[in-house]
């Protein structure tokens, strides 16, 4: 499985953009930025977007892409996949005739660029070339992780959430898993922002560390970027060796 990092961050900072990955050149995990990473043609190129929440830091770059795409003459349809509370947050927040056009009307209702799928909870189903599984994670809207495999390698996508349980149980029932892609999304000091928000810190991974598939590497994204390097420092005293920053612009294989 190829895993290309198109936005590492929690927020846009300076050549820093939001949670965005592109798996196998045709799958978008989280959408926080698409067209400032990627050429027209490799954004013609994806086929579906698997997205963790509705939050504008996930989901922004669908806009941009849905556009792009509207203005393509040959393209495939984009399916946006998601637990139903995500798809509808979508279709009533974001793709609503206001805060930006219903692509799942245009350019032809017939036709459109977009097209929503409702995936079902703790159930493997395929999107795509891959086996995917949500689950409902620990955030302040409805949220989900993801299991994702190829019938030979497998990741775990956190989302954004705070402390949670259920995601990591079926994690490791998974034998597949090479990766875990782990949110983190303040330092230490701002432990009760981070409880309000749901979201992790260094010390809040180093308790949750135990309940994730063991000895795999775990990659940290969706740091803010104004706290890159306190975070960094954090981290580097946790885990053992497998905790690392996932690197924006890089291409894993796992
Ligand atoms: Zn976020
Ligand atoms: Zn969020």
């Amino acid at each position: 499985m190829k895993i290309r990092v198109l936005g590492a961050f929690g927020a846009e900072g300076l050549a820093q953009r939001p949670a965005a990955f592109l798996v196998n050149d045709r799958l978008l995990l989280d959408a926080g930025t698409v067209g400032g990473a990627l050429s027209v043609p490799e954004q013609v190129n994806i086929e579906h977007a698997l997205l963790s929440h509705a939050h504008l830091d996930h989901v922004v770059g669908l806009a941009f892409l849905t556009e792009t795409l509207a203005l393509t003459e040959v393209r495939r349809p984009l399916t946006v996949a998601s637990l139903e509370p995500v798809i509808h947050a979508l279709r009533t927040s974001v793709f609503n005739d206001v805060a930006w056009p219903d692509f799942s009307q245009l350019p032809t209702p017939d036709n459109p660029v977009l097209q929503f799928r409702s995936l079902a909870g703790e159930s493997e189903q395929r999107v795509g070339d891959l086996w995917v599984t949500p689950v409902p994670v620990s955030h302040t809207v409805p949220t989900s992780g993801f299991i994702l495999h190829d019938g030979t390698t497998g990741v775990v996508f956190s989302g954004d959430t705070g402390p949670t349980d259920a995601l990591w149980a079926l994690a490791r029932e998974q034998r597949l898993i090479r990766t875990v892609i782990l949110e983190c999304a303040f330092p230490n000091r701002l432990a009760a922002l981070a409880d309000v928000a749901r979201h992790l810190t260094p010390r809040l991974i180093e308790r949750e560390i135990d309940k994730l598939p063991p000895d795999v590497p775990i990659w940290i994204y969706h740091v803010k970027p104004q706290f890159t390097d306190e975070i960094g420092e954090e981290l580097s005293r946790i885990g053992g060796g497998r905790v690392m920053l996932v690197e924006q612009d890089k291409t894993y294989s796992v």
